[in-house]
């Protein structure tokens, strides 16, 4: 793996300030990409205006600097990216991969969660959902419904799209685009080789994959998805303990997880380090940021971090 090659993000949505659960999965991407000296870049998630908060960007993008996560290049904010969202999907529509749906919300809840494809033989005017089509029920049973990574943290991981998912939504009723679209449509754009976020979205990456794959087959750089077996990513993903408060919840802006103490930079990246499995030194804990990010960087292992979907914060967090 060489600098030309390793490019990693950070992307958090502007719904309030950093918290533990949030400088970890920051911290782990900025590390995992220095230490193979790779780019590291920062994408601002701003395509749900009522879920975000005035002014929430600025401070975000202060704490990074305030913990010496710096990013290269310019950042990228996803509210500029409606065209390329739009000609994504488009593409997908006039391919046949994606359609319109206009099934009531009641219809849906009784489906379960999982769509059962009641709209793609449909003709569907008013206001309409775009759903993206997995491999039919027919292949249920056959590799390419199944998408398989090796994640880096997690070890082997596989979902059946079709069973455990169903068609999924990649533009929604009231027009905004879904997280799984934009994601995949700006990793693919930032040339994102390695993914190391949360576990919390460990299962939204078959999806994401087999996104990846169906928009690759329309640029011509790889089979239709209907045709060899999905089960390879261009990515490299990397899913780390998600921290829980003392509830066993996710910490979260809703669950009103305590923001990042201004002043205790120092303090917030050895917690980090050490709920990682990194085991900094105890002599690190008051030493400056920047003293801090070296001997991350030098000593960083994927294989310290724990292999568990969920981990307690430290107490006071
Ligand atoms: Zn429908």
């Amino acid at each position: 793996m060489t600098s030309a090659t390793y490019i990693g993000r950070f992307a958090p949505s502007p719904t309030g300030p950093l918290h533990f659960g949030s400088l970890v999965c920051a911290l782990a991407s900025f590390l995992d990409a220095r230490h193979q000296a790779g780019r590291w870049l920062v994408r601002i998630e701003d395509i749900d205006p009522p879920r975000e908060i005035s002014g929430a960007t600025t401070t975000i993008l202060r704490q990074l600097s305030d913990h010496g996560l710096t990013w290269d290049g310019e950042l990228l904010y996803q509210s500029t990216r409606t065209e390329a969202y739009r000609e994504a999907i488009a593409a997908l529509q006039s391919a046949h991969l994606a359609y319109s749906c206009d099934c009531p919300r009641q219809r849906i809840n009784s489906l379960g969660g999982i769509y059962d494809g009641y709209c793609r033989q449909r003709t569907v005017i008013e206001n309409p959902a775009i759903r993206l089509q997995v491999p039919s029920e027919s292949k249920a049973r056959e590799p390419e419904a199944t998408i398989k990574f090796d994640d880096l943290i997690m070890g082997h991981y596989m979902q059946n799209l079709c069973s455990e998912i169903g068609d999924f939504i990649i533009q929604r009723r009231d027009q905004l685009f879904s997280y799984q679209l934009a994601v995949v449509v700006d990793d693919r754009f930032q040339n994102i080789s390695h993914i190391i976020r949360g576990a919390d979205l460990i299962d939204s990456t078959p999806r994401q994959i087999f996104l990846q794959e169906c928009l690759e087959s329309l640029s011509g750089k790889h089979p239709a998805p209907t045709g060899s077996p999905l089960t390879s990513s261009p990515l490299t993903y990397g899913h780390l303990p998600m921290a829980i408060n003392a509830e066993g919840q996710k910490l979260s802006k809703q669950n009103h997880a305590a923001a990042l103490v201004a002043g205790k930079e120092s303090q917030n990246l050895w917690l980090a380090l050490q709920w990682l499995g990194q085991q900094p030194p105890d002599q690190l804990k008051n030493e400056s940021i920047s003293r801090i990010l070296d001997w991350a960087i030098s000593n960083w292992s994927l294989n310290a971090i724990p292999k568990q979907l969920a981990m307690p914060a430290p107490s006071h967090y």
